[in-house]
């Protein structure tokens, strides 16, 4: 089979001219790239992927001045335009905005791979990334992957392994502070770059509220036991067993452990990524706080 260079219509091998629209078809070794490209247009395009129907059909127009060409796909039968964008193409409008493929990909931009991907109940690679690490999440918190062994300074002791380590890590804990004047009354209290939270829920009449301090600096661990923090002050060995609550913020957590009553804030966790594998995909993600905290809700379940 031969594609015609101008309509991207099939030919026959021997064809010398095109049967659709009477085009020189040249040899297949001359036209080889161009066919090519001709072929997975005419593949994305045959099928509409908002109304599943299509086809879509090309139009050029004018740019403003006249000097650039804007390519517009359209299709015949509802109407949705794509936009191309380099190589890619985005969704760039649709008569009925309630269709679940504008509510999903509207004014996105997509390869075309993704577009046939979409036209066949399938999703983009974004949402099937977010779809994989989501349930990578899942399983991890119940304890049902499995991690590499990484190196770290901390001994290890029976059948101990070290699966994260990170080397720049900031404890924080949090203080008390008499408040002379003013009011933080249910304020949120931006303590770094990425971590915000409310402190507490403090009234007008409040005299005093918790701030957070930096303790130390040093170098996180965790291993299937323990959350072992080594600081230049400060060694916390934490008994993965004795943790009450994790809460996650984007880029540390805050964990609550018993006999201890003070909150631990790890922060910087999301410097360091983790290689995951899910559903036959793989990731290299960053650990925030919500991946640490499964990580070690599945690893409390295994002890
Ligand atoms: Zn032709
Ligand atoms: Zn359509």
């Amino acid at each position: 089979m031969i594609f015609c260079p101008k309509c991207g219509k099939e030919n026959n091998e021997e064809a010398k001219f095109c049967q659709y629209c009477g085009t020189k078809l040249t040899s297949l070794e001359n036209k080889k790239p161009a066919q090519k490209r001709l072929q997975a247009e005419k593949i994305w395009i045959e099928k509409c992927p908002v109304c599943g129907e299509g086809p879509l059909v090309y139009h050029d127009h004018k740019g403003m001045l006249g000097l650039t060409t804007i390519h517009i796909c359209e299709c015949e039968r509802c109407g949705s335009t794509f936009k191309k964008k380099g190589k890619n193409y985005q969704l760039t409008r649709v008569t009925d905005k309630s269709n679940h493929v504008w509510q999903e990909y509207g004014k996105q931009v997509l390869a075309e791979r993704e577009w046939i991907n979409i036209a066949n109940g399938g999703i983009s690679d974004a949402k099937q990334q977010e779809q994989d690490i989501n349930s990578w999440l899942v399983d991890a918190s119940h304890g049902k992957v499995t991690f590499a062994d990484t190196n770290s300074p901390v001994i290890l002791k029976k059948n101990e392994r070290a699966f994260l380590f990170w080397s720049d890590i900031a404890l924080w804990e949090p203080r008390v502070v008499r408040q002379t004047r003013g009011s933080y009354g249910g304020q949120t209290f931006r303590a770094a770059k990425g971590i915000s939270f409310k402190v507490g829920n403090f009234s007008s009449h409040s005299e005093s509220h918790e701030e957070l301090r930096t303790v130390d600096q040093g170098m996180l661990t965790l291993t299937n036991k323990r959350l072992v923090f080594t600081g230049s002050k400060r060694t916390n060995n934490i008994d993965l067993r004795k943790i009450i609550s994790i809460e996650p913020y984007r880029d540390g957590i805050a964990s609550r452990r018993e006999n201890k009553q003070k909150t631990e804030y790890f922060i910087g966790i999301n410097r360091v990524n983790i290689n995951i594998s899910s559903n036959g995909h793989e990731y290299a993600i960053p650990v925030s706080g919500i991946v640490l905290k499964c990580i070690i809700e599945g690893l409390i379940k295994q002890l």
